[in-house]
């Protein structure tokens, strides 16, 4: 017998759909088409509470923060595989008037409780004070190695499978199917996603970064990762319409490692690029498709997959067993 939910790609909304369904003993299956255009196979897989060149507060951070981290931790013991790390993020200024938006912003207390309050005209003095501002805790979710090990998981269980599913050939066996497509959704009742291509580069430097738990960013950030590579990016570009690495880019975020090294040297590993979606106000956008009932979606995460992916998968859970509306923030309807 065919499940009666069946989840339509592995990226990180359909992993933490799965495993919010697996916890709550909903029957599912999950399938993917290989993973090969995958946001979630190249992102950085960073929660960063504090980001932007306005420096803004994520939305919804501070509630979301620690379910967040606690969801990962389970998954962590379940799977037996490292997914989680604590980070801090070291913001650099770049211009007067980022350290004047800093300060008025600190002043009226909109960055709290992340903002370390010396940075925010406390007790340090001397050059760190007025260079920066360090933005803790900030966490690493290792999108790719969560992925592999719950897709381990999964195949072992009989639930997922690699195809390409056809959404037609679905409907007779199935209750539900929640759409996880990313960016191959396109548009989904009435709901128009938007697609903007991001690269990083991966990267091993010469010598290990001096403290593998900052994340630095200037405007473009640099990533320690576990086993010594660093990730740098990302690249925002609107226009695109191949996921080809392009050399201008690659050329500007390798000066960028360069500085964010500190000067060191590093050979390139890897060119990643992948599509980051979003909808018209730039939150995340779940529901049910209109008009047809049968299909739902969780799509949307643009730069932030990491840290709304437990909160919308949880909101799934809450609606399947007891019709618990979504939240409005996040419900589709708002944007028909
Ligand atoms: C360069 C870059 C840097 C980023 N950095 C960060 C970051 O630091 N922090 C952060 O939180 N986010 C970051 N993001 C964004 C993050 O990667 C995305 O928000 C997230 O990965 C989106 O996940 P998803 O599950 O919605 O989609 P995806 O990861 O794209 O997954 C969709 C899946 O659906 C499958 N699929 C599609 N159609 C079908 C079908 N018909 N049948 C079967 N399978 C199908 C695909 O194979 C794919 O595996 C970054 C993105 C980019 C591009």
């Amino acid at each position: 017998m065919p499940a009666p939910l069946l989840i339509v790609g592995q990226g990180v909304a359909g992993t933490l759909l799965a495993w919010e369904c697996e916890r709550a003993g909903i029957e599912f299956e999950i399938a993917d088409a290989g993973h090969a255009g995958a946001a979630s196979r190249v992102g950085a897989g960073i929660i960063n509470p504090i980001t932007g060149q306005r420096i803004v507060k994520s939305w919804r951070v501070d509630e979301l923060i620690g379910p967040a981290e606690a969801t990962y931790r389970k998954l962590e013991d379940a799977l037996g595989v490292a997914v989680l790390r604590r980070m801090r993020v070291r913001r650099h200024f770049r211009s007067a008037e980022e350290r004047l938006v800093f300060a008025a912003k600190t002043r009226r207390g909109e960055l709290a409780p992340f903002v370390r309050s010396e940075d925010a005209g406390g007790t340090t003095t001397g050059a760190e004070a007025g260079e920066g501002f360090w933005v803790e805790p900030a966490f690493h979710v290792d999108l790719p190695a969560l992925i592999a090990a719950a897709r381990r998981r999964w195949r072992t269980q009989g639930r997922l499978t690699e195809r390409t599913v056809v959404l037609a050939e679905e409907r007779a066996r199935r209750d539900v199917v929640v759409l996880c497509t990313g960016a191959a959704a396109g548009s989904l009742g009435g709901v128009t996603f938007d697609r903007v291509k991001g690269e990083a580069l991966r990267v091993v430097p010469e010598r290990p970064c001096a403290e593998p738990d900052v994340i630095h960013n200037d405007g473009h950030w640099l990533l320690p990762l576990a086993d010594g590579d660093a990730m740098v990016g990302a690249s925002y570009d609107r226009t695109a319409t191949t996921l080809e690495p392009s050399a201008p880019t690659r050329a500007l975020l390798e000066t960028s490692a360069t500085r964010l090294l500190g000067g060191g040297g590093f050979k390139v590993r890897e060119a990643l690029a992948g599509w980051r979606v979003s909808v018209r106000d730039l939150r995340p956008a779940t529901g049910r498709v209109a008009g047809d009932p049968q299909v739902g979606f969780i799509n949307g995460l643009g730069s932030k997959g990491a840290l709304y992916a437990p909160w919308l998968a949880r909101q799934w859970i809450n609606h399947l067993t007891e019709r618990v509306p979504f939240d409005p923030g996040v419900d589709a309807a708002r944007l028909r």
